[in-house]
């Protein structure tokens, strides 16, 4: 469903990306690992479609259509969704009012607060969050785990077809590991979703298990195997690879 082809990607004239190829296909779940500074971030930003990278060369197709020539909007209407895209803060909203504005927009249809209402408590209770929490307005003080419950909240919401989390290697505690964790594999098994979860540590790894693992340094994937690669850089870290 994704396929990137020999990607370049420059930022503040620098090359960060110097030729990425990955391949990921219809319910699988991919970890790209990598120290910090090897151009994680970099890459979920372009994905995303944000305005402060470049791609010098290189292919990106998602579900067969070019990816780079799509608006964010449009890359998130074509069911991708990134840990990360939610508006800051939004004056005067709260969350059940927001989540059902994108839930109609994400299907083109209406369906009226009540009717969404029931839709919603299904998914406040995979992640057990209470009533309180989505009658709060958006982001308003959230939270490092709230800004992830609402994120996740969001996912479960618009059910993508593949999720790019990037962990941002910042310590989320153990409550927000599990429901990043909780919303993820419900989709995975749900909807066949895929994802791929950006990370420098394995911690989230051993919550979502990813199939193929791909270590990115310097820009480049330098190594790719299975679950046990994950389990290799937890014993002995990045230093093996240089
Ligand atoms: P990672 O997420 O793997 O830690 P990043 O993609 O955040 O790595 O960063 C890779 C490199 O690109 C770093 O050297 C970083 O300083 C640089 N970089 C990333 N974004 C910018 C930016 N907006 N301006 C300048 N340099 C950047
Ligand atoms: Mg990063």
């Amino acid at each position: 469903m994704l396929e990137i082809k020999n990607l370049h990607i420059k930022t503040a004239d620098k090359e960060i990306v110097k030729g990425l190829n990955l391949s990921i296909g219809e319910n699988q779940i991919h970890a790209i690992m990598g120290p910090n500074g090897s151009g994680k971030s970099t890459l979920a930003s372009t994905l995303m479609g944000h305005p402060g990278y470049e791609v010098t060369s290189g292919e990106v197709s998602f579900l067969a259509e070019n990816l780079l020539e799509m608006e964010p909007n449009e890359r998130a209407e074509k069911g991708l969704f990134l840990s990360f895209q939610y508006p800051s803060e939004v004056e005067g909203v709260n969350i059940t009012s927001y989540l059902r504005m994108i839930y109609n927009k994400s299907r083109e249809q209406k369906v009226s607060p009540i009717k969404f209402r029931e839709i919603l408590k299904e998914k406040m209770e995979i992640l057990d969050i209470k009533e309180e929490f989505v009658n709060r307005y958006l982001n308003d003080g959230f939270s490092g785990g709230e800004k992830k419950r609402m994120e996740m909240l969001q996912m479960l919401v618009l059910e993508p077809k593949l999720a790019i989390l990037d962990e941002t290697d910042s310590g989320l505690d153990v409550d927000a590991l599990k429901v990043v964790s909780k919303a993820v594999n419900y989709l995975v098994e749900k909807n066949k979703m895929s994802v791929i979860v950006i990370t420098h540590y394995t911690r989230i790894l051993n919550y979502i298990k990813p199939q193929f693992v791909h270590v990115l340094k310097d820009g480049k994937i330098i190594k790719e195997g299975g679950e046990e690669l994950a389990h290799e850089i937890e014993s002995s870290g990045y230093k093996s690879y240089e």
